[in-house]
């Protein structure tokens, strides 16, 4: 039997800088790979070409440097693999894949004709939600390159052990149904992407925030579609919260960090992550201490983890 080195990522969206929740993943996803000799690669997810920005992505690399975060290998960019996903929605994923004419609007119009007491927002939320995609053009045979695609997720549970939340099961096709993988204009969906790449890329352990959970079992379902080898070990790290409770994220416009004093935001990250306490040194020693320190029990079946007041 060959070992496999463990392979970790951090996989963040330019879509604005890092703040302290953004910071906490990739403080995390580094330390618990390192903690097990693995590698820690870098992949900006910048497919979405009307929310990314170079200027964002620039400023995450420069900030991970700063915090001596330091990735393993080239940095790998999503927007020049496009090729690469409309490769496998050709091949491997063609036969789950179909073209699609429906607009929100028609969808709202049939969800109105179906419920016409929810509007389409309302349906949504359900529990447990509606299929999402009434499969209107399942059969149709749309022209592939004239149309955006849609992919067939199973509609049955599927499970995996989470290193942190526990035992997960959930429904893809529940939960985000046939979900669309390539804009009608090229564009690609980031979970079909981010599923594609961490087979490509070999990942052996994702360890990212707690807000993608619901998609993982699509991920794990699209990976296997595609024949790409399963993940080994799921973390889903709990939310950064105010104190009041509230997400911190880009929509809510956390406070991008601050790294002029690198060694204090990586405390002040550790501390809210619930690890021992490291000395302030050099960014490296402190980093250096808190991989031969890493331990996931302090997160275990914890969703949230709250700013101190
Ligand atoms: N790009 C995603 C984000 O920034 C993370 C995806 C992942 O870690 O799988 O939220």
């Amino acid at each position: 039997i060959i070992p496999v080195q463990p392979i970790g990522r951090f996989a963040p969206s330019p879509t604005g800088e890092l703040h302290l929740g953004s910071l906490t993943t990739a403080l995390a996803s580094f330390c618990h790979i390192k903690s097990l000799g693995g590698k820690w690669l870098l992949r900006i997810e910048d497919t979405d070409t009307e929310r990314c920005d170079r200027q964002f992505t620039e400023q995450i690399l420069i900030d991970l440097e700063a915090l001596e975060l330091h990735w393993d290998g080239d940095v790998i960019y999503q927007s020049e693999r496009i090729d690469i996903y409309n490769d496998y929605l050709s091949s491997a994923l063609r036969p789950l894949t179909y073209g699609c004419q429906c607009s929100r609007k028609d969808l709202e119009q049939y969800w109105a004709q179906e419920i016409p007491d929810k509007t389409y927002e309302e349906i949504n939320q359900v529990q447990p939600p509606r299929q999402r995609y009434p499969r209107c053009c399942v059969k149709a045979d749309l022209n592939r390159q004239q149309h955006k695609l849609r992919i067939q997720l199973p509609d049955y549970s599927i499970g995996f052990n989470d290193g942190i939340q526990g035992l997960q099961w959930n429904n893809p096709q529940q939960t985000l149904g046939d979900m669309v993988v390539s804009r009608q204009d090229g564009m690609i969906n980031y979970i079909l992407a981010a599923s594609l790449d961490d087979g490509l890329q070999q990942i052996t352990h994702i360890m990212r925030g707690l807000d993608i959970l619901p998609m993982t079992t699509a991920q794990i379902s699209i990976m296997h579609a595609a024949r790409l080898p399963a993940i080994d070990h799921w973390y889903h790290l709990p939310l950064i919260c105010h104190p009041d409770g509230q997400k911190l994220s880009k929509q809510n416009l956390a406070q991008p960090i601050d790294t002029r004093d690198p060694s204090q935001l990586i405390a002040v990250a550790l501390q809210l992550l619930q690890q021992p306490a490291v000395d302030k040194d050099t960014p490296t020693n402190m980093l250096k201490q808190a991989i031969a320190q890493w331990d996931n029990t302090p997160l275990q079946g914890k969703q949230q983890l709250h700013l101190p007041k």
